[in-house]
C-alpha cells in the first residue's frame, strides 16, 4: 500500500528526461510504453494512487525533444509560442506501474493512427526503444483521507491506470465498488486491491458508443451502499461531470468527490 492518501503535488517540479525502454500492446485498445533511463531513472519518485504527469514526446519526424526551458508560466508561454512543428507534443498520463529505474505508461489506442498523426496515441503506436521522452511529475489527485465508510471508483479506459493505481493503494480493509468501463471484455486487466472493493468491468462492445456513457448509466442505476462515500471519478468529461452531478443530487458532499474530465469526446485534437 502506498504511504500517502492526501493530495500531493511535488514541491520542486522539474522536467526529467529519459527514453523508451519497451513497447507492447496489453489489450486490444491499450498500449504500454515503458520509459526510464537518464534523469527519469535517477530522480523520479513513485507516489502510488493516481499519480499523473505531463508527458513530452516527439512529434512525427522529430528525433530531438524541444522542451520548456522552465516550468514557470513564462517558460510554458515560450514553449507554446514555438511553432508546432518544433516543440514536443505534450499530454497528461498516469503512472501505471513503477519499478526501480522504469515506469509503465498505459495509453488508450484511440482513433485511426497513421505515421504522421501528431497524438500521444500515435506516438505509442510507433515509438522505438531509445527514442526520447520527458516527464513532469504532477503528483496525486486522490484526496481521500481514510475517514469514509466506503469508496466509489468510476473510470473509462483512459482512467483505467488511475483507477487500478487507486485500488492497489487502498488499505486492505477498504470497502466499496469500482465500475471500470472498457471497449471490449478483452480490455479488462488483472486487479490488485482490497477484497472488500467489488470490481465490475463494463464492456461497451459497441465501436460507435461514446466512452463513459455506459459507466454513467450504471452508476445512476446502481443501488449504492449506505454510509459516507469517497468517490473518485475520471475519464471522458461527461462521465466525470455526470457522476458528480448524480452523487451530489443523492446527497454526497462535494468535498467527498474527486472528479476529473481526462478528455472530451468530439474535441479538436490539442496542439
Ligand atoms: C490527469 C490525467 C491523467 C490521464 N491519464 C491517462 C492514462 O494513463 N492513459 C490514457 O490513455 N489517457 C490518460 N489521460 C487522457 C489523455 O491525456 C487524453 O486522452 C489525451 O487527449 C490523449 O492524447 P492524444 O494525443 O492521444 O489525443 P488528442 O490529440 O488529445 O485528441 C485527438 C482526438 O481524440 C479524442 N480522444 C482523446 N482521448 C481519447 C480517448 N481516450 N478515447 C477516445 N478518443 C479520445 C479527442 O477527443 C480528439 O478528438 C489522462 C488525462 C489526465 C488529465
Amino acid at each position: 500500500m502506498a504511504s500517502r492518501s492526501k493530495h500531493v503535488k511535488p514541491e520542486n517540479q522539474r522536467i526529467l528526461r529519459g527514453e523508451v525502454l519497451a513497447r507492447e500492446r496489453v489489450s486490444p485498445h491499450m498500449l504500454r510504453v515503458t520509459v526510464g533511463g537518464g534523469e527519469l531513472a535517477d530522480e523520479f519518485t513513485p507516489r502510488g494512487w493516481d499519480q499523473w504527469f505531463r508527458l513530452f514526446v516527439p512529434r512525427p519526424g522529430q528525433d530531438v525533444l524541444h522542451l520548456p526551458g522552465s516550468v514557470t508560466l513564462r517558460g510554458y508561454a515560450r514553449f507554446l509560442a514555438m511553432p508546432d512543428s518544433r516543440r514536443a507534443l505534450l499530454r497528461n498520463y498516469t503512472v501505471r506501474a513503477a519499478r526501480p529505474g522504469e515506469i509503465d505508461i498505459d495509453l488508450v489506442a484511440h482513433g485511426d493512427v497513421t505515421a504522421t498523426t501528431p497524438s500521444a496515441a500515435g506516438w505509442a503506436a510507433r515509438c522505438e526503444v531509445g527514442s526520447p521522452v520527458a516527464l513532469l511529475d504532477e503528483g496525486v489527485g486522490w484526496a481521500g483521507d481514510g475517514t469514509h465508510d466506503w469508496t466509489l471508483v468510476v473510470a473509462d479506459e483512459s482512467g483505467l491506470p488511475a483507477a487500478l493505481g487507486v485500488l492497489a493503494s487502498l488499505p486492505a480493509d477498504a470497502r466499496g465498488l469500482a465500475l471500470l468501463e472498457v471497449p471490449t471484455p478483452e480490455d479488462s486487466q488483472p486487479v490488485v486491491g482490497p477484497a472488500g472493493v467489488e470490481v465490475r468491468w463494463l464492456a461497451r462492445d459497441d465501436h460507435d458508443a461514446v466512452p463513459g456513457v455506459l459507466a454513467l448509466r450504471t452508476v445512476v442505476a446502481a443501488t449504492l451502499p449506505a454510509g459516507r462515500p469517497y468517490a473518485f471519478v475520471v475519464g471522458e468529461q461527461a462521465l466525470a461531470a455526470g457522476v458528480r452531478r448524480h452523487l451530489v443530487a443523492r446527497g454526497v458532499d462535494k468535498r467527498d468527490i474527486t472528479f476529473c474530465g481526462y478528455w472530451r469526446h468530439g474535441a479538436r485534437p490539442a496542439r
